[in-house]
């Protein structure tokens, strides 16, 4: 009984003080809000410099005046720049150093999908609580979040001892080639970190990400015996290249069609006699006859995964079905990795815990982790093995990379002081 009682008042105290705000968080709260005006002008000055990911000088601009501002934090700013070869703006990373609490990586985005050419969409408000603008939501909105939190915590004194790395890529929309060396820099300072959070644009305001699914491609050949095709159903003639591609095809789709988290799409077919692929920019010519067996066929397609376990399985899988092949036909598979995906791993799950703690102490409900399914390739599941992460953390709002993408600015304080009592909560 006695312990009991002890357990108890333990579990009443734990939830009374991750529950309630302390004097010191009820100060962060109004340390971000007395800079909130301020970093909206600054975010609409970034919305107003076009920085699609292949628009250099655009995407160091951005980083350039974030950085001004981290400096005058107190943190150190570095530009990581990339090889000419990958033609790509490079990162921006601004970080502080100590020994309390756990080490935290931050991480944006300065480009957009917006390049120079298209249509400008400057800042601007369109009724009192949404703004548009070239990636204001995605993610220049989050990008200012980060800045505004580590600056409450700054001014307050509260991180003059921890360790903070915010990493801001220039890439993340159109990432330079090879990726394993635009992403090295932004990999290594993970692994040098406990936590990494990602401010990518909120699913919704009380939704946050666990896992997010990873990319990958793959490439079929199929190869038949030509002859003539008034012979397609006698019993020595090759099935051709086309049908073998379409049974393919089809039977992935039988076989693998519901798996939780997997999907494989075909996106590019081509298939007759002279065939040329173009791989890399995936065109194909071809032309043949509708009177000839055909010899040759292309299929390109992505497959998009949860978990390497899930991606190497469905691999095995389908070189399994293009092995059995028809009479007089040959098929191959190539794969190529793309992003990696970020499994939903217990740390991720306590990260939601400490959050949703936050948000009811705050009055601001219950926080969630979303669907792992229901988020594409990002940043963050490069560095998913190496540290526990949440994403999703960032502005909420519409429309991302589409030309009328809005930022909700009623939410946006609310998710900057929750999320700044994140940071705090987690370098104690
Ligand atoms: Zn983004």
């Amino acid at each position: 009984m006695k312990y009991l009682l002890t357990a108890f008042a333990i579990f009443c105290t734990s939830v009374l003080t991750a529950q309630t705000l302390s004097a010191e968080e009820n100060r962060i709260i109004a340390e971000v809000r007395r800079h909130h005006a301020a970093n909206l002008e600054l975010l609409k000055e970034i919305v107003n410099i076009n920085s699609g990911s292949l628009n250099i000088a655009g995407v160091k601009a951005v980083g350039e005046r974030l950085a001004q501002e981290y400096r005058k934090i107190g943190f150190h700013t570095e530009w990581i720049s990339l090889p000419d070869s990958v033609k790509r703006a490079g990162h921006l990373v601004a970080w502080r150093k100590g020994q309390k609490g756990k080490r935290v990586m931050m991480i944006g985005h300065l480009d957009t999908v917006f390049e120079p050419d298209m249509e400008a969409n400057p800042f601007r408000l369109l009724n009192d609580s949404l703004a548009t603008g070239q990636g204001v939501v995605d993610m220049k909105g989050g990008n200012v979040m980060m800045l505004a939190i580590c600056q409450a915590l700054h001014n307050l004194k509260l991180i003059d001892d921890a360790t903070i790395v915010c990493y801001y890529t220039g890439d993340e929309e159109s990432t330079g080639e090879p990726e394993w060396l635009s992403r090295q820099d932004f990999i290594a300072r993970a692994k040098t970190c406990d936590i990494a959070l990602g401010f990518e644009t909120a699913q919704n305001f009380n939704t946050v990400a666990v896992g997010r699914r990873g990319s990958s491609s793959w490439k079929l050949t199929t190869e038949g015996r030509q002859s003539h095709s008034a012979g397609m159903f006698g019993p020595n003639a090759s099935y051709g290249a086309i049908y073998e591609a379409a049974r393919i095809l089809t039977e992935i789709r039988r076989q693998l069609e519901g798996e939780k988290y997997l999907t494989i799409s075909p996106g590019v077919i081509a298939g007759g006699t002279e065939l040329n692929s173009d791989d890399k920019n995936f065109r194909a010519s071809v032309s043949g006859k509708t009177n000839i067996i055909a010899p040759a066929a292309v299929v390109h397609g992505d497959l998009r995964f949860l978990g390497e376990a899930q991606k190497q399985a469905a691999r095995e899988k389908m070189k399994a079905i293009a092995a059995s092949s028809l009479r007089g036909t040959r098929a191959q598979f190539e794969f190529y990795d793309g992003f990696p995906s970020m499994e939903p791993k217990p740390g991720n799950y306590a990260l939601v815990k400490t959050l949703n703690d936050i948000s009811l102490a705050m009055g601001l409900g219950e926080v969630k982790a979303g669907d792992p399914g229901s988020r594409g390739a990002g940043d963050i599941s490069w560095v998913a093995e190496y540290v526990d992460c949440l994403d999703g953390l960032g502005a909420s709002g519409g429309g991302a990379h589409a030309p009328g993408e809005v930022i909700n600015l009623k939410e946006l304080p609310r998710l900057t002081e929750r999320a700044a009592l994140l940071l705090y909560r987690l370098t104690r």
